[in-house]
């Protein structure tokens, strides 16, 4: 038996409730762009390592192709042909030959066969992106490091990062995963929310987690925020008895009700349209945000209309009858698209962004309008359209009146920005609902970047500053008679969905994940319970102060 003494912990932003057990694959760290110094080696010695490399890599995503099959095989497949490829390796010859070293020559040959294939258009230029992933993983076998990416492995893990790509996070694949760490980001970056969308026992902002190592042996408490390394006995046996525990309780799937009866649709958050099924098993009384942009993260070019189309209409066709809230592209910042131009900002969260950055695209934000309409004409559901990052009325009605002409009934704007809280009832005039984006609300009002893992502190949505900001949208929407929901991270924390409805929210929308806990949360207040609770917090001078008045109250 091992030791009872103190286990080391370190402690982070949990996300969801889970409790998982394993032991530890450290993402590798990202390869840097070799630096061009003069070649010492023989070019012939150059061009063997090269060849070695290129064969070991080839050999290596066949075999990781054979492990995964489906579609990633497929992907796998198709890049260990490009390592290959005869035109690339000339051309890493000639670089060679011409005094680069052989991590270089790799480096730029495949480089300028990206500028080719992007050149070309079309899904030549969908496969460029592949070309960084497979030059890096030859460069890694060269200097002899591990390959880049979420590591493979025959063994469920539980996987430690600094930070993940969004793209990285999509492709998490679920059966091996047991839960995900990282030292960066904070809980409403997109590694937290992709997170939370699959259901994922995670950890983020964990300072420290830098130093675990491949083959720790963790447990990961979610809602304790914590990480135990190598844990005792007696905490192992405390951790197995909750994993059993949190998969015995069937909650029912009732709608979202106060006690007294006030009905509060309790709505899902999506990013995929695999995720449409966990969302429908857990009683989502439909989709309070589908974040579109996550449908074409890997995309080189602008999705067509057909495909779109048939995007949006399988959604809805999943939905009959129930309100599934669509947010038109939100790219820049942490989310770039390939095919939108994006300038190189200096501070890119207060950049061109959001709405900003599909005024530049009207035609690519027409054509997701129009695929709408056509998925709305062909199916049952009740089809609302938002446009995120909105700053004003003026915003607002440019959006507005564009939808409108694709015969889009229900038009609405994303409140996200303090200012479009200070003029809600200006926007509620031209829109005909809003829904609070409390992420990028108090990423803005408190000044922290979402994505840094040093200002997560400040990113606590409780703040009575931020707080304040949502009862003047919810008093606004009261005051007009207009729906006021809530879809940002802070309505899947039970006690402050309710203060938030005590806030004015009408609807709540989360991770489907966070429904059962919402939703027991809620039966449990009245609307004037909810009001007094919601003026506690707005008087508290902190975040923590308020959570904790409100949880003593
Ligand atoms: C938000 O900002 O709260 C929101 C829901 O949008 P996103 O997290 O996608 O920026
Ligand atoms: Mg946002």
């Amino acid at each position: 038996m091992k030791g009872q003494s103190i286990t080391s912990r370190i402690s982070g932003i949990g996300i969801g409730r889970g409790i998982a057990i394993g032991s530890v694959i450290r993402m590798p760290d990202p390869i840097e762009d070799p630096q061009d110094l003069r070649r010492t080696a023989s070019v012939s010695d150059e061009i063997k390592r090269v060849e070695e490399s290129v064969a070991a890599t080839a050999a290596e995503l066949v075999r990781r192709g054979a492990l995964v099959g489906g579609e990633a095989q497929d992907v796998l497949v198709a890049e260990s042909l490009i390592v290959g490829d005869p035109t690339v390796l000339d051309d890493v010859r000639s670089l060679i030959e011409a005094g680069k070293t052989a991590e270089r020559a790799v480096f730029e040959a495949f480089r300028n066969f990206q500028s080719a294939l992007l050149q070309m258009g079309g899904y030549m230029a969908e496969r460029a992106a592949d070309l960084d992933d497979v030059a890096h993983r030859v460069i890694a076998h060269l200097i002899g490091v591990p390959a880049p990416g979420i590591p493979n492995s025959d063994h469920p893990f539980i996987l430690v990062a600094n930070d993940l790509a969004p793209a990285d996070t999509a492709m998490l694949d679920l059966s091996k995963i047991l839960a995900l760490v990282t030292s960066g980001g904070g809980p409403t970056a997109h590694t937290a929310i992709l997170a939370r969308s699959k259901g994922l026992v995670a950890i983020v902002a964990a300072h420290g987690a830098e130093s675990i190592s491949t083959g720790a042996q963790v447990i990961i408490d979610a809602a304790a925020s914590c990480i135990y390394l190598e844990p005792t006995d007696i905490e192992l046996a405390n951790a197995r008895e909750r994993q059993l525990t949190q998969k015995d309780v069937v909650a029912p799937l009732t709608p979202g009700e106060l006690s007294d009866g006030t009905r509060i649709p309790l709505l899902a958050n999506l990013g995929s349209l695999d995720e449409i099924e966990a969302a429908v098993t857990l009683g989502a009384e439909g989709v309070g945000l589908f974040r579109t942009e996550f449908l074409f993260l890997d995309e080189q070019s602008a999705p067509s209309l057909e495909s779109q189309t048939e995007d949006y209409r399988r959604l809805l066709a999943s939905f009959p009858g129930k309100k599934v809230v669509v947010r038109t592209l939100d790219a820049g910042a942490d989310k770039p698209l390939a095919f939108l131009q994006q300038d190189n900002e200096g501070n890119p969260a207060l950049g061109i962004r959001g709405l900003r950055a599909m005024r530049r695209a009207e035609n690519i934000m027409r054509q997701q309008l129009e695929a709408l309409a056509k998925a709305d004409q062909e199916t049952d559901a009740d089809l609302w359209v938002m446009a995120p990052m909105v700053a004003d009325a003026a915003e607002t009605a440019y959006f507005t009146k564009i939808a409108k002409e694709y015969g889009l009934k229900t038009v609405g704007v994303m409140a996200e920005i303090p200012s479009s809280a200070l003029v809600a009832e200006q926007i509620l005039a031209e829109a005909d609902f809003v829904s609070i984006g409390t992420n990028d609300l108090t990423q803005y009002t408190m000044a922290a970047d979402r994505e840094l893992n040093t200002t997560a502190s400040y990113q606590n949505p409780w703040h009575p500053a931020v707080l304040r900001l949502i009862k003047l949208i919810g008093d606004a929407g009261t005051h007009v008679g207009k729906p006021v929901g809530v879809c940002g991270e802070a309505a899947s924390d039970p006690l402050l969905a309710v203060v938030l409805v005590g806030l004015g929210a009408t609807t709540l929308s989360m991770a489907p994940a966070a429904l059962v806990d919402v939703r027991a949360e809620l039966s449990k207040h009245s609307l004037a319970d909810a009001q007094k609770l919601a003026l506690i917090a707005l008087s508290a001078t902190s975040a923590a102060a308020a959570r904790e008045k409100v949880i003593g109250s």
